[in-house]
């Protein structure tokens, strides 16, 4: 069997999409479907086993083709990378105007030239930068020019048959990270906001917005709306959802004293030794152990902690002579 139910009333369905992680195999991609109307979310990772399961779960279910539309919860190649081959041309994808926004400049020649140049100045070596900048270019994930894209903000309603779908920006994960909402039966399908099988990383925001900022108010944000079912991206779906809210929040809450003791005690430190000097979940003692990409992630998720202490004046963050970022905490 390609496709679960998962929930009745509104009816849901679930079919795994393979994408192997760090973490995780596949993701979660779910079929809201009502009569003849039916929607996706989110499409999984692009490949032909991915495809072929999506495309037989549909069929399965005997959805229309010609009406089904596609709601993406973020703009990651694990969740829009099938949009291109499930979709049909002119098909409804609702999307955030942010996460669209953000691919697009980060694809931008300046954009990686940007984000080499913050890496050295937070005393990454020039080669390492170079690489880490280049993973932060979002690969392209589907042709906007062949479909009808609804760009969707927070309070937006999104109908599938009789049911009432709200749209919910939760931003952390990507800027315009968004989840939905279907308040009658209080079901939400919230992408990779909150998982189980890993703390979902914090994307570094454009213009150097506090990410982790927003995902904390986001996760409160969720923690208040008392859901019944939580639809995860990502591994087993379970009901302890608000402790698994509250274990995330005070997850970062360590870390953001962790990284305070860190500067406080040994002040002058760059942002790269601030970083290193942090315990990261990883099973290796020397930095020169990790792979690369998890250093990108770790390197990066650093600068999203620096950033958020530096915004609320938890720390001091001061340019040396050579340009290189240099950490303080001179407050009480
Ligand atoms: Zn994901």
């Amino acid at each position: 069997m390609l496709v679960a139910q998962v929930h009745s009333n509104p009816d849901v369905f679930e079919a795994r999409v393979p994408f192997e992680n760090i973490s995780t195999n596949n993701t979660n991609c779910y079929i809201v479907k009502d009569g003849d109307d039916a929607l996706v979310v989110d499409t999984g990772a692009p490949s032909d086993e991915g495809f072929a399961i999506l495309d037989a779960a549909l069929a399965e279910l005997g959805v229309d083709r010609a009406r089904l539309r596609f709601f993406l919860t973020h703009l990651h190649l694990d969740h829009a990378g099938l949009v291109d081959r499930i979709a049909l041309p002119g098909a409804k994808l609702y999307v955030s105007p942010v996460d669209f926004e953000a691919v697009r400049a980060s694809r931008a020649a300046s954009s990686y030239d940007v984000a080499r140049r913050a890496f050295v100045a937070e005393g990454v070596s020039p080669s390492d930068a170079s690489g880490y900048a280049r993973y932060a270019v979002e690969p392209r994930l589907f042709d906007a020019s062949r479909l009808t894209l609804a760009p969707s903000c927070e309070g937006d309603v999104v109908e599938v048959g009789r049911y009432c779908f709200r749209v919910m920006e939760t931003p952390g994960h990507t800027p315009g990270h968004l989840a939905l909402y279907e308040p009658e039966s209080r079901i939400l399908f919230s992408g990779d906001h909150i998982l189980f099988v890993i703390s979902p990383s914090i994307a570094l925001f454009p213009g150097g917005g506090d990410g982790l900022q927003a995902y904390l108010d986001s996760l409160a944000k969720v923690r208040k709306l008392g859901v019944k079912r939580l639809f995860i991206s990502h591994g087993e779906s379970r009901d302890d959802f608000d402790e698994r809210i509250d274990w995330l929040a005070a997850h970062h809450l360590e870390r953001l004293e962790e990284t305070r003791g860190i500067v406080g005690s040994a002040p002058r430190l760059t942002g790269e030794e601030v970083i290193r000097a942090i315990k990261w979940n990883v099973p290796f003692d020397a930095w020169e152990d990790i792979s690369f990409v998890q250093r990108w992630c770790i390197v990066t998720e650093g600068v999203v902690i620096l950033n958020h202490l530096v915004d609320r004046n938890l720390i001091r963050r001061e340019a040396d002579e050579a340009g290189i970022n240099r950490y303080f905490c001179d407050y009480r």
